[in-house]
């Protein structure tokens, strides 16, 4: 089969034939048909000190992914030939204390598809039967692919009650738009969103963001004047990685305000922890999903809303063949983009 594979230690990556994956019997096979690009697979591909530290080739990479199932394992029982089916891209332990409280988002054990064990880049996956959600037969292929990053939305803009709060999002990459549609579908008064790109502040616009900051020209404070807000705001979805666009949130919250933290940082940086202190803020990492009720919450909404569905759809605005793969890495390298799509059917 045809699979995007890092081969060496190093730089790179190469599309080439490599053995279809064997299906054990808890286990699912699943014919690729639409895969998104992630920025992990662009650390891979740079080869990067985090890919270095975790990554031991061959591997093939990629875990956003759509396709339908061709083989289930023997004692497969709620998955079916046939299936459309979307992946969870985390495999949890089931043995630690979080796993067997059914919490099992928190797994100390967690591996990655696409990273830890072979992944999606490919004409064919394996997964366990328990990473797999199977999907509406109606659903869009390309919505299908991107469960895996709007779950990633979902899960951190549901950390709290959204009715009525002002939030804030700083980043508009793919997983930060989606946000601005999720606080607007789950009854957000305003949903700001900031970025250093006009091109990405405009998908938030489309997405159903009251405002958008580019904070190379106007930070939150100003956009807390535009509005005419007075305290600050309530809820703030951290979607960029960038130290100052923490600071920026933690002098723009309202007394005990809240900061779900999903952006991943290059570097440990300093913030500003007398004001968490005394605004009272509270600060919360976020990692993945919640298997599996992120994945029933992001269902509904697309499954309810026709809005949230065009939303959630507009977030993708790029697809390649799987041939195209270097060109696809090449345009969400460039930020000019949404969400890049690779068509493996
Ligand atoms: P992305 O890199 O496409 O988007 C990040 C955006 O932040 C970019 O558009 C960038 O221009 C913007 N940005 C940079 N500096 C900024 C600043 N000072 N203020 C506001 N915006 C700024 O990433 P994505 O795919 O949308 O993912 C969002 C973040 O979430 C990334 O940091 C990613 O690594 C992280 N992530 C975390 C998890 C998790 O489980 N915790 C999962 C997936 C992604
Ligand atoms: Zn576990």
């Amino acid at each position: 089969m045809r699979a995007l594979t890092k081969l060496t230690a190093g730089p790179g990556l190469e599309l080439v034939d490599r053995p279809e994956p064997q299906c054990g019997p808890a286990d699912v096979k699943i014919r690729v048909l639409r895969a998104g690009l992630c920025g992990t697979d662009l650390h891979l591909q740079d080869w990067d000190d985090w890919a270095a530290a975790t990554v031991q080739p061959p591997l093939i990479i990629g875990h956003e992914f759509y396709g339908e199932v061709v083989e289930i394992g023997e004692d497969v029982e709620h998955v079916s030939v046939g299936d459309r089916a979307s992946g969870e891209g985390h495999i949890v332990c089931g043995v630690c204390r979080n796993c067997r409280a059914g919490r099992r988002h928190l797994c100390i054990g967690t591996q990655g598809i696409g990273v830890n064990r072979d992944g999606a880049f490919a004409d064919y996956v394996v997964i366990p039967a328990s990473n797999v959600w199977v999907q509406p037969r109606d659903l869009d292929a390309d919505l299908g692919a991107v469960f895996d990053p709007l779950g990633n939305a979902t899960h951190t803009a549901l950390q709290w009650p959204m009715v009525g709060e002002d939030v804030v999002i700083t980043g508009a990459g793919p997983i930060g738009v989606m946000a601005a549609a999720i606080a607007r579908h789950a009854g957000a008064r305003y949903v700001v969103v900031s970025d250093t790109s006009d091109y990405r502040l405009r998908l938030a616009e489309a997405a159903g963001a009251d405002l958008t900051v580019n904070v190379t020209r106007e930070s939150l404070a100003d956009a807390q004047r535009h509005l005419g807000m007075r305290e600050g705001f309530d809820i703030a979805l951290e979607m960029s990685g960038a130290a100052p666009a923490v600071s920026d949130l933690i002098t723009n919250m309202n007394h005990g305000g809240r900061i779900a933290l999903l952006g991943l940082p290059h570097e440990a940086y300093d913030l500003d922890w007398g004001k968490v202190i005394t605004h009272m803020l509270t600060l919360k990492g976020i990692y993945g999903r919640e298997m599996f009720d992120t994945w029933y919450a992001m269902s509904q909404m697309i499954a309810t809303s026709e809005r949230f569905r065009t939303a959630v759809t507009q977030v993708i605005t790029h697809r390649f063949r799987a041939e195209q793969w270097e060109e696809a890495f090449e345009t969400a390298r460039s930020g000019q983009c949404g969400k890049v799509v690779l068509d493996w059917s």
